[in-house]
């Protein structure tokens, strides 16, 4: 086939496939590829990096094929040429479509409704160093001398220093050592306090009590949240008596130690302090590197250890931030077709800013309606349709992580929507980021424009 007509075929196949899959996706891997060759019924393509290659092949190939075949009849299958005359290998070369596909299945990861714990937050994936070796020691107490020795244990520590990830594996842990023998909750304190106003609209205080009472082991995330909440502080206080004179274990966490979280009352600050308290601070370097290698693996990612090495010595403050550094490279370098350190280094400093630039509103908004082929306005009504429920909690979810908005100025913002229901978009939106790989890459899309936008 001549070069133009194989060029023209391909456009048209394009646009066949831009009726099947959404646009950002389009956009996203289809963008940088060529058509190379047509023979003998194979049309060769010729890709970017192994990366795309590797998606192409496990997600789009037979969609790929079924629509290049309303074009050219004639054709049987399609190959993947990876167009990299001067492409450096950052990725490691064992097999990433193996590893992705494995990877997935392993990501998705259920939250078990009864304990409310997910099965992803495990002893085994964390890393321990010398900032958290007490925190880590004492959890692993808990788990061997139930409701005995460190009751309650209290782990406190600033932002994504991983105090849920040690929460939640304590808990995990519990159920497989002690099986379906022991009663497990946890729950952040929003969830508590939020559950607690719930009962009493509701009148069932009962369920409320029976919930968080009628367990072996109550796991308790951000207590910090308790300050200023009389309510939820006096029912807490409750409900730690009656556990704890059973017995029973209790593992509290915050942001800050039980004496300067603002107002709370004295008597529960003391039954914080009845136990053991310990702190995580943020990791030295050989620990975030460990860290950022853990994650890698898990996500599939495969980037070269000098790259890690890199992150590692860029990002410090927290570890929430160094894995959206890594995710945020691994995105980026997945679409070019050649890079060396400094553009990593470029890439991270990109990242940083955005972490800290403050960004109009508005801005925002028109971005994500623009994206989405949306009315500024529907983003605002209240419409129930599935085209814009998404792309609103995309909205919320981004105003929140770019914009650096809180949750009440947000629903502010989208016409005096109530925070819970910001805080639940924008929860949900974040828990199928990391399962999601398209809903990922739409919002590296989207983040990049707004960043980039003047
Ligand atoms: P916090 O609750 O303190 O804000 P998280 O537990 O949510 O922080 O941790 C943020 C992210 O960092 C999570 O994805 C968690 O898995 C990861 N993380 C934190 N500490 C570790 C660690 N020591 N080893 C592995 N991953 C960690
Ligand atoms: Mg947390």
């Amino acid at each position: 086939m001549e070069n133009n007509i194989l060029k023209e075929n391909w456009s048209k196949i394009l646009d066949n496939l831009e009726k099947k899959i959404s646009k950002p996706t389009l956009k996203t891997w289809f963008s940088n590829i060529e058509p190379f060759q047509f023979f003998n019924g194979i049309l060769k393509i010729n890709v970017p990096n192994k990366l795309v290659k590797n998606w192409l092949e496990s997600k789009f190939h037979i969609l790929l094929i079924k629509t290049a075949k309303e074009v050219i009849p004639e054709l049987k299958d399609i190959e993947y040429l990876i167009n990299d005359k001067n492409q450096i290998h950052y990725y490691q070369k064992k097999s990433v479509l193996k590893k992705i596909s494995y990877q997935q299945k392993l990501t998705i990861f259920e939250v078990n409704p009864s304990t409310n714990l997910n099965p992803k937050y495990r002893f085994e994936n964390f890393v321990v160093g010398s900032n958290n070796e007490l925190a880590f020691a004492a959890a692993q107490g808990v788990v061997n001398n139930l409701g005995e020795k460190f009751n309650p244990l209290f782990i406190y520590g600033g932002v994504g220093l991983g105090k849920t990830h040690l929460l939640q594996a304590i808990g995990n842990e519990i159920i497989k050592k002690y099986g379906l023998t022991k009663k497990i909750r946890y729950a952040t304190t929003e969830q508590f306090t939020n559950d607690l106003i719930n009962s009493l609209k509701n009148q069932n205080i009962d369920e409320f009590r029976q919930k968080f009472r009628d367990v072996d082991v109550l796991i308790l995330d951000d207590v910090h949240f308790l300050s200023g909440k009389n309510k939820s502080q006096e029912e807490l206080f409750h409900t730690f008596n009656e556990l704890y004179n059973l017995k029973k274990q209790i593992v509290f966490s915050s942001d800050r130690p039980p004496r300067i979280i603002p107002d709370i009352e004295e008597r529960l600050q003391s039954r914080f302090e009845g136990g053991l308290v310990v702190d995580i601070t943020p990791p030295d370097y050989e620990t975030r590197l460990a860290i950022l290698k853990i994650k890698n693996q898990e996500r599939g990612y495969f980037l070269q250890e000098n790259i890690l090495e890199i992150l590692a010595q860029k990002i410090t403050k927290n570890i929430r931030e160094l894995e959206g550094g890594l995710n945020y490279i691994a995105f980026k370098l997945s679409r070019l077709n050649n890079y060396d350190e400094e553009k990593v280094l470029n890439l991270i400093k990109e990242y940083l800013k955005q972490n800290i630039k403050k960004i109009s509103y508005k801005k925002i908004i028109k971005i994500v309606a623009d994206f989405y082929n949306l009315k500024e306005d529907d983003l605002f009504k209240k419409i129930r349709k599935k085209e814009v429920i998404k792309p609103r909690q995309v909205l919320i979810y981004l105003l929140r992580e770019i914009g650096k908005f809180s949750y009440s100025s947000i629903g502010e913002i989208l016409n005096k929507r109530d925070h819970t229901t910001i805080l639940y978009s924008y929860e949900k939106i974040e828990k199928e980021l990391k399962e999601d790989f398209d809903l990922f890459q739409e919002i590296e899309i989207l983040k990049d424009r707004i960043l980039n936008s003047n």
